[in-house]
């Protein structure tokens, strides 16, 4: 039942856009409080006020907080700061959704640019682990939380033309895989959630803002939305406390 996450603090990364933004409003409704963390500000602030209004529409009393923080998680500096920029009555992190990422070219090993590998390790694996040090290491010390990470079926299956982002991915199913025997003598709960195609601004991003190649992906199938993945964001969190979704792997009808 979603009120087990009535009161709790839940902090999204990406949450400014595409999937990220979708739970932030089905976490308030269900009377959580959140910290929304990317690097727009101006996208950011509208997803607050979206999850504040799904709030007040849902007449609780408990949770609707609302904090945004502009931060990029690559930036190794800034996520060691990250704490200060919380309000004080948030800090206390139950949900730790690790969801920013990106994907950039669709390109040949031999043609893939260092720039473009290094971003790409930056944020989905490094930016990922760093979120998670910052909080395990509470979380151990309050016995509880929960951290949700997104990967992708590019982790489980590499294609041609994504050597970086399919290694990124398989670098957080292996990341999440360990940290969950790390703390199996806690009461921290792990997730890894790998989806397949989700239609948002991420395979505008792949094609370099080629949307006409970005629809091409699309092709022949109905591909998940924000709110699919969401959804189970939401679905996983809300189990009782003694059950760990250790992972999750939904796929559109029709992707091969
Ligand atoms: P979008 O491009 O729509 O959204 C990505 C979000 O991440 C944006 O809100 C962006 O916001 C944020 N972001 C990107 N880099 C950083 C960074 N360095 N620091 C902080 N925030 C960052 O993509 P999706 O919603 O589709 O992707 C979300 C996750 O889902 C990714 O990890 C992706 O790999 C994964 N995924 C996506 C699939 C798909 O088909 N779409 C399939 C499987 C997995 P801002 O620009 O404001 O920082």
């Amino acid at each position: 039942s979603t009120q087990r996450l009535e009161g709790k603090v839940v902090l999204i990364t990406g949450a400014s856009s595409g999937i990220g933004a979708v739970p932030a409003i089905l976490f308030a409704k269900a009377g959580s409080n959140l910290i929304l963390l990317a690097r727009r500000q101006d996208a950011l602030t509208s997803v607050a006020s979206a999850a504040q209004a799904a709030h007040k529409a849902a007449g609780l009393t408990v949770g609707g907080k609302v904090a945004t923080v502009v931060l990029d998680v690559s930036d190794r500096e800034a996520v060691a700061g990250l704490l200060g920029k919380i309000p004080e009555e948030l800090r206390k992190v139950d949900i730790l959704v690790n969801n920013a990422g990106f994907v950039l070219g669709v390109d040949k090993i031999g043609d893939i640019k260092d720039d473009d590998m290094e971003a790409m390790f930056e944020t989905n694996v490094y930016g990922l682990i760093r979120m998670t040090q910052l909080f395990v290491k509470d979380f151990k010390a309050r016995n509880t939380g929960h951290i949700i990470n997104i990967g992708s079926v590019a982790g489980r299956e590499a294609y041609a033309g994504g050597g970086i982002y399919c290694a990124t991915k398989a670098a957080v199913r292996s990341f999440s895989q360990s940290l969950l025997r790390e703390v199996v003598d806690t009461k921290i709960r792990v997730t890894e959630i790998q989806p397949g195609l989700v239609e948002t601004g991420f395979s505008v991003v792949r094609f370099r803002g080629d949307k006409s190649a970005a629809d091409k992906v699309y092709e022949g199938l109905e591909p998940l939305t924000g709110k699919d993945v969401a959804e189970e964001i939401v679905w996983v969190a809300a189990r009782p406390s003694h059950i760990n979704i250790a992972e999750l792997f939904v796929m559109p009808v029709n992707q091969a």
